[in-house]
């Protein structure tokens, strides 16, 4: 892997028919972006190659979601120019199993049959806001809440994994007065030191509600920070403007007394492939304006669900100044039931991450519980508790588990995988390996079970993942020695390396 060049390349709009009169100074305009997005199939066919199979089962997608009030295909150009022209043949590594794989990015903003697919998950709703609301403010712990604004579905782009798709149809607005009430508790329950700003997207609402917001939260003495949930530099990075940011430091310390509140931005960064040279510019403006970039990766089947993919994200992520904090399982949601990997792997890749990543990268991974019960920690340790000698039926990505939630609650029959009957799943399969063109590319895992409920089996359950050393050394394009090891202790080589220091421009250096 070169370190010097290790930013995405987008094609060149110019190269696109959609785009190829597209001036430099239209496309860098966020304005411009956002008019231009693609929002239905005619536009998207000028943009990646699609069979017309493909095409018209996109459109009968697309339509049966509108249906049902979603707005389920916007692109802005800048994240459609991500995408390899043929997403159904992705440029990707065979490290990283690159011919069973479709485009990462296609994945996340093209909905394909797959979400209409597998319409009873088993328990869902792990976000299930409405609960555990005063107004805008959502509270499931005690010293912190999201406070909701989002606008006329404030999101720059839709992704077809959000984990908010009940909520985020094509009329979310969050009214003023839910925000004031919101504001209200905030100032009311003095325990509350962090507020999470949050949409759909927090900052694509207009000027005057986030001003607004931020300015009557700089008034509250207890609240020491202000996050700031974002996608927009991930799929729109040239609307990350010095004049937004310059608007959100003024404002968020307004009327402060006392020590300033630090605001951090919260990202949503998923593939290597969305770190690219502009998304890095819009982290430096972030940063530049002494912000802090947390990122939280959503752990995707078909997407990222690889080691060398993860750690690939992670450690590009720190390089432009974004440190990934959380890898979150993905919430059973009806339509996007196909994205859920097994716990049991994604413990596996954050153990083999483990020294081969510094600990400032590698993120701890955790799931949302469902019905409000908050993030359980999914993290392995460095004594076995993955229990590899454990049938994997009896493993908790496979069946039922017993979780313990932050405040000491006991969930029995947590299931993180979907449920479906063999005829749902059989069926879902023909469709999906008709519609990619192969077969062993839609890889779901899911609990089949009877008409009772009753489980039979779980799909896809290939053998879990090794890795050796070497093989992890290689991976990450470490330069090795002839046992295959990178250098981790200096000291085993001192006579080599005093002699080439005696040789070098270090000696004597002043
Ligand atoms: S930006 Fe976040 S909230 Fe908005 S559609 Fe994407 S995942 Fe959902």
């Amino acid at each position: 892997m070169n370190r010097k060049d290790f930013f995405f390349k987008p094609r060149d709009f110019r190269s696109i028919d959609l785009w190829k009169d597209v001036t430099e100074e239209q496309w860098n305009d966020p304005l411009w972006q956002l008019k231009n997005s693609i929002h239905n199939v005619d536009q998207l066919k000028r943009v990646i190659k699609l069979s017309d199979y493909q095409e018209q089962e996109i459109r009968r997608v697309v339509d049966e979601l509108e249906r049902q009030g979603k707005d389920p295909l916007r692109i802005t150009p800048y994240y459609a120019s991500l995408m390899d022209e043929d997403p159904f043949h992705p440029d990707i590594p065979k490290e990283e199993k690159g011919s069973d794989r479709l485009d990462p990015i296609f994945w996340q903003s093209v909905p394909t049959p797959a979400n209409l697919m597998f319409p009873n998950t088993g328990r869902e709703a792990a976000m299930c806001e409405g609960s555990r609301s005063y107004g805008a403010a959502y509270q499931r712990y005690p010293n912190r809440v999201a406070l909701f604004v989002a606008q006329n579905t404030s999101c720059a782009a839709y992704c077809v994994h959000c984990q908010r798709a009940k909520s985020l149809d094509a009329t979310t607005d969050v009214n003023i007065e839910e925000i004031n009430k919101a504001l209200f508790y905030i100032n009311y329950n003095e325990n509350i030191e962090e507020v999470l700003v949050t949409g759909g997207d927090a900052l694509r609402v207009s000027k005057k509600r986030l001003q607004y917001v931020l300015e009557e939260l700089s008034k509250i003495d207890h609240v020491r920070v202000i996050r700031i949930a974002t996608r927009v530099p991930v799929v729109l990075p040239m609307a990350i403007t010095d004049e937004m940011l310059t608007l959100i430091k003024e404002s968020a310390n307004r009327y402060t007394k006392g020590p300033a509140k630090y605001v951090y931005f919260m990202t949503h960064v998923n593939h290597y492939r969305e770190i690219t040279a502009d998304f890095a510019a819009a982290i430096k403006r972030i940063n530049d304006h002494g912000f802090t970039v947390r990122n939280q990766t959503v752990f995707l089947n078909h997407v990222n669900d690889y080691f060398l993919t993860l750690a690939e994200t992670f450690r590009r992520m720190l390089w432009v100044g974004v440190h990934p904090y959380y890898l979150l399982q993905c919430h059973k949601e009806k339509g996007i039931v196909h994205f859920i990997a097994p716990i049991q792997v994604g413990q596996i890749y954050m153990k083999h991450l483990q020294g081969w990543l510094s600990g400032i990268y590698r993120p701890t991974y955790a799931v949302n519980i469902e019905g409000g019960g908050g993030k359980v920690l999914l993290m392995p340790l460095n004594f076995d508790n993955l229990n590899l000698n454990v049938k994997i039926d009896e493993k908790i990505s496979e069946s039922g588990a017993k979780v313990h939630t932050w405040d000491d609650k006991e969930i029995y029959d947590y299931e993180a995988l979907g449920r479906a009957t063999p005829q749902e799943y059989k069926e879902a399969i023909e469709i999906m390996d008709k519609f990619i063109g192969r077969k062993g590319v839609f890889v779901p895992k899911i609990i089949l079970v009877d008409e009772e409920g009753n489980r039979i089996e779980t799909t896809n359950r290939t053998k879990l993942p090794q890795f050796e050393k070497q093989k992890k050394a290689k991976l990450l394009g470490y330069k090795v020695d002839k046992n295959g090891m990178p250098i981790t202790n200096p000291a085993t080589i001192a006579s080599e390396l005093d002699q080439l220091y005696i040789k070098s421009e270090y000696k004597d250096k002043r």
